[in-house]
C-alpha cells in the first residue's frame, strides 16, 4: 500500500497483520476498548447498540486517572452540549458509563498492561496477569487511553491545583475566579500562545512566562501573542513557587534565569501550557506515532497504522483535546470497527460482501 500522508506526522502505511492467530480460551471479543474517557465510552455506546458486545477496560488508576478519565479531576464542565447549566465532570462521566452499560457494554475495572498487535486476533494482557498464557483476544481494538497535561510540581502547586491552577484555558478560563484578574501562562509553544490569547477575554492582563529568550510557537501565533495589548511576555523567566491564602492562588515567585533576579508576580490564575503526554506506552512500539508520541491516524478516520486497531480521543489529538472532540472520534472509531467486522464476516461466508453486509439498525443511514 502507498504511504498515506498524515495530518500530523510523517507519511505511514496501514499494515495488515498476519491472520489465523490463536483465540484466547479465557475471553475472546469482537471489539475491545481500552480507556474510559469520553472517547472510550462513546465508542462503547455505538458498538453496544450495534450488538457487538464490546468489552471496555476502564483502568484502575491507569495513567494516574480514575475510571472516567481526565474529567473526573474537574468540577464544572460548561462546554459539553446538552448540559445548559453545566455539569460536574465526575457526574458527567458516571452518565457516560451508565449509558455504555445500558446497551450491554461489559465494563472491566482493570488496566491493560500489554498488547500484541502483530497478529489477528490481537492479544492483550491485564495488569497482574502478564504470563504468556494469560492472554485474551479481540478481533478489533480501540485505543482510547487519553493523555495528561505535563505539570511542573512546584511548591504550592498541589494546594492550588484547580483552585487557581489549571492546564486548560479553554476548559477553565471563564470561571469567576479568573474574571478581570491578572493571570499567568507558562510555556512558549503554540498552546501557550493560543491559551494566553484566549485568556485575554477574561483576565485583566496575561503574563506569559517563557524560560528562554524566544518562543517555540509558530510565527503567526507568536506575533498575535506578542502584539496583544493585554499580554506581557516575561522572557527567560521561570516560576519557582505558587503562593496564596490556602484556598486560592494569589501570586507566583518567579526568577529570571539569566540575571538570577527573583520577584513576586501577583496573579490569580496560572495555566500550564508546557505540553501533554499521550498515554501511548502500551502501543508505542507497535503503531505509528508522531514525534511527541501521539498515535497517528489516517486523516479523517480513526484508523491507525495497523488494520483493525483504531485510536480515539486525546491519545491521537494534540490540537483540540476536548471532551466533545474525544467523544466524536470515539464515535468514528466505533463506526469503523463495526464496518470492518461486518465486511470480514461477509468475506468469511460464501455470499459476496455487497449482498451480505447489512448495517445494524443503529448504524443505518451513517455508513
Ligand atoms: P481520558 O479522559 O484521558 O480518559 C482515558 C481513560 O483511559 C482514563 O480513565 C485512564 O485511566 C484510562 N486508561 C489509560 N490507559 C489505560 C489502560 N492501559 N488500560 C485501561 N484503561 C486505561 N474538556 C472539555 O471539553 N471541557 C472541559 O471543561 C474540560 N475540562 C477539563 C479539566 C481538566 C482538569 C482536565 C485535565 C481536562 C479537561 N478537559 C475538558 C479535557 C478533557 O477532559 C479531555 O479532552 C477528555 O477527557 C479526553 O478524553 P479521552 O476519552 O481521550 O481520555
Ligand atoms: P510544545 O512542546 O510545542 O511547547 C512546550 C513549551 O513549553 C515550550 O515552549 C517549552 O519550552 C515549554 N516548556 C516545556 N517544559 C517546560 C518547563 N519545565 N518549564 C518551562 N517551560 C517549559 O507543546 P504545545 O502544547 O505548545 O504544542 C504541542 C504540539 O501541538 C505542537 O506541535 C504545536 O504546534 C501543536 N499545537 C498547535 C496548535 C494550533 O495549530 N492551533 C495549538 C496548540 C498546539 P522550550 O521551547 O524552552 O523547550
Amino acid at each position: 500500500m502507498a504511504p498515506i500522508p498524515s495530518a500530523h506526522g510523517a507519511p505511514f502505511e496501514v499494515n495488515e497483520p498476519k491472520s489465523g492467530g490463536e483465540k484466547s480460551k479465557k475471553m475472546h471479543s469482537q471489539v475491545v476498548i481500552i480507556g474510559s474517557g469520553p472517547a472510550g465510552h462513546t465508542a462503547a455506546i455505538y458498538l453496544a447498540r450495534a450488538e457487538l458486545k464490546p468489552v471496555l477496560f476502564e483502568g484502575l488508576m491507569a495513567n494516574g486517572f480514575a475510571p472516567g478519565g481526565q474529567l473526573t479531576t474537574t468540577t464544572d464542565v460548561d462546554n459539553f452540549p446538552g448540559f445548559p447549566d453545566g455539569v460536574n465532570g465526575g457526574e458527567m462521566m458516571d452518565k457516560f458509563r451508565a449509558q455504555s452499560e445500558r446497551f450491554g457494554t461489559t465494563i472491566i475495572t482493570e488496566t491493560i498492561a500489554k498488547v500484541d498487535l502483530s497478529q489477528r486476533p490481537f492479544k492483550y494482557w491485564r495488569e497482574g496477569e502478564e504470563e504468556d498464557t494469560d492472554f485474551e483476544t479481540a478481533d478489533t481494538i480501540i485505543i482510547a487511553t487519553g493523555a495528561s497535561a505535563k505539570r511542573l510540581n512546584l511548591p504550592g502547586e498541589e494546594t492550588y491545583w484547580q483552585s487557581g491552577i489549571s492546564a486548560c484555558a479553554v476548559c477553565d478560563g471563564a470561571v469567576p475566579i479568573f474574571r478581570n484578574k491578572p493571570l499567568a501562562v507558562i510555556g512558549g509553544g503554540d498552546s501557550a500562545a493560543e491559551e494566553a490569547t484566549y485568556l485575554t477575554k477574561y483576565g485583566s492582563h496575561v503574563y506569559v512566562l517563557v524560560r528562554k529568550g524566544e518562543l517555540r510557537a509558530s510565527k503567526i501565533m507568536a506575533k498575535r501573542l506578542t502584539s496583544h495589548p493585554k499580554v506581557t511576555v516575561l522572557w527567560n523567566t521561570v516560576a519557582t513557587e505558587c503562593q496564596g491564602d490556602g484556598d486560592l492562588l494569589q501570586s507566583l515567585a518567579i526568577k529570571n534565569v539569566k540575571t538570577g533576579e527573583t520577584s513576586t508576580l501577583d496573579v490569580n490564575g496560572l495555566f500550564y501550557a508546557i505540553g501533554h503526554e499521550p498515554a501511548t506506552a502500551l502501543v508505542r512500539e507497535q503503531v505509528h506515532t508522531d514525534a511527541d508520541g501521539y498515535i497517528v491516524t489516517v486523516p479523517g478516520t480513526a484508523q491507525t497504522s495497523i488494520k483493525g486497531v483504531f485510536a480515539a480521543g486525546d491519545v491521537q489529538d494534540k490540537k483540540y483535546r476536548q471532551a466533545i472532540t474525544s467523544a466524536g472520534s470515539g464515535c468514528m472509531a466505533a463506526l469503523e470497527a463495526e464496518r470492518l467486522i461486518s465486511e470480514e464476516e461477509a468475506e468469511d461466508s460464501e455470499i459476496p460482501a455487497e449482498e451480505k453486509h447489512v448495517p445494524s439498525e443503529a448504524l443505518t443511514g451513517y455508513l
